[in-house]
């Protein structure tokens, strides 16, 4: 054998048609730790395990037969040890005087085996990580899903805080805080719009001997059928209150002095018809129509002024400050 190919960087085994080691290199001798004459002469198949055996069968000689030649065959072969060893092997039919014989070139795989193993590895951890990230995201999506539902609970809540903290306990009407809130929006729109809005306050006349004759709670009943006559008449911009004890409140957006004196005498004409298990009762009003220089707190005093004037002038009755000047 040519000195080169004895010691080529590759192994080199010659086999017969039947697959008999007709010439081997040195090279692979030394790689396996055969002797020439371990090999010669002998069934490549003998250094093979049963399974490789089979992939020779099934693939190595239908190939060579096929088209004479074999490329990047993967088989391990068993040195001298009877260790495994990987190959990437590439066979070439040659015939030679009539004889046929299969090159084999041998190119040892232990170090691709191991990088392909650190490659298995790395994908199994990058994958475990990628899982591991995905389950971190759907906790994380879960949490947000979690605080988004608290935060829409929260805001319920808030709205349920803010109308309770406006509202009238007893009667369900508004109260007087949100009534002071109220009148300030309408003295603001009425610095820009200088339309008209009027201000009655309602009290329940002799109301004291209602709860003295009656008792407390028949006097509550009066409260509430009071706040739902007041409600039942009051347009949807108008503003219902609840100024505290028997004292109520209206504002009336848009209305002057004139259509003012109309809305309440309708209520009061109303509450004087209404009748409960304590006969009927009545009412007394004061109305300030706001004007150029009022104030919130003067347009109060001005209905306040007024209303004691009805109750001066005998109770069951509608005063407009305007009429008293
Ligand atoms: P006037 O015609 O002058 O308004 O006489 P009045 O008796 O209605 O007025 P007064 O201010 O003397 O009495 C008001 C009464 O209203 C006294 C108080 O006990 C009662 N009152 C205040 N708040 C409530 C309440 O929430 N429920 C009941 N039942 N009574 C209340
Ligand atoms: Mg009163
Ligand atoms: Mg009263």
């Amino acid at each position: 054998m040519d000195e080169r190919l004895k010691y080529a960087p590759c192994g080199y085994v010659s086999i017969t048609h039947e697959g008999i080691v007709a010439d081997v290199n040195q090279t692979f001798l030394d790689l396996m730790g055969y002797s020439h004459e371990d090999l010669i002469q002998k069934h490549l198949e003998s250094i093979m395990s049963t399974a490789n055996k089979l992939i020779f069968h099934s693939y190595f000689y239908p190939q060579i037969n096929l088209s004479g030649r074999v490329e990047e065959l993967f088989i391990s072969l068993k040195d001298k040890d009877k260790q495994s060893i990987p190959f990437i092997l590439n066979g070439r039919r040659f015939v030679s005087d009539g004889v046929e014989v299969i090159d084999c070139v041998l190119v040892q795989m232990r170090k691709r085996i191991d990088y392909e193993q650190e490659l298995r590895s790395a994908k199994k951890q990058i994958e475990e990580a990628y899982w591991q990230k995905d389950q971190a995201l759907a906790k994380l999506e879960q949490i947000h899903r979690e605080i988004e539902q608290k935060q829409a609970e929260l805001m319920e809540m808030n709205a349920i805080l803010v109308e309770l903290s406006v509202t009238d306990k007893l009667t369900g009407l508004k109260n007087r805080r949100f009534f002071q809130e109220k009148l300030d929006e309408q003295v603001h729109v009425y610095g820009t719009s200088r339309k008209p809005f009027s201000l009655v306050i309602i009290d329940i006349d002799h109301f004291k001997k209602v709860n003295d004759t009656w008792g407390h709670q028949m006097g509550d009943q009066v409260l509430e059928s009071l706040a739902r006559i007041l409600t039942s008449h009051a347009r949807g911009e108008d503003v219902v209150a609840r100024l505290g004890g028997e004292e109520f409140v209206l504002i009336l957006p848009n209305t002057d002095g004139p259509d003012s004196k109309k809305v309440a005498e309708r209520l009061r004409l109303a509450v004087a018809g209404f009748t409960c298990e304590i006969g009927s009762f009545t009412v007394s009003m004061g109305i300030a129509t706001f004007a150029p220089g009022d104030t919130d707190a003067s347009l109060l005093k001005k209905a306040d002024e007024a209303l004691y004037t009805s109750k001066e002038n005998g109770r069951n009755r509608v005063t407009h400050i305007m009429d008293l000047k």
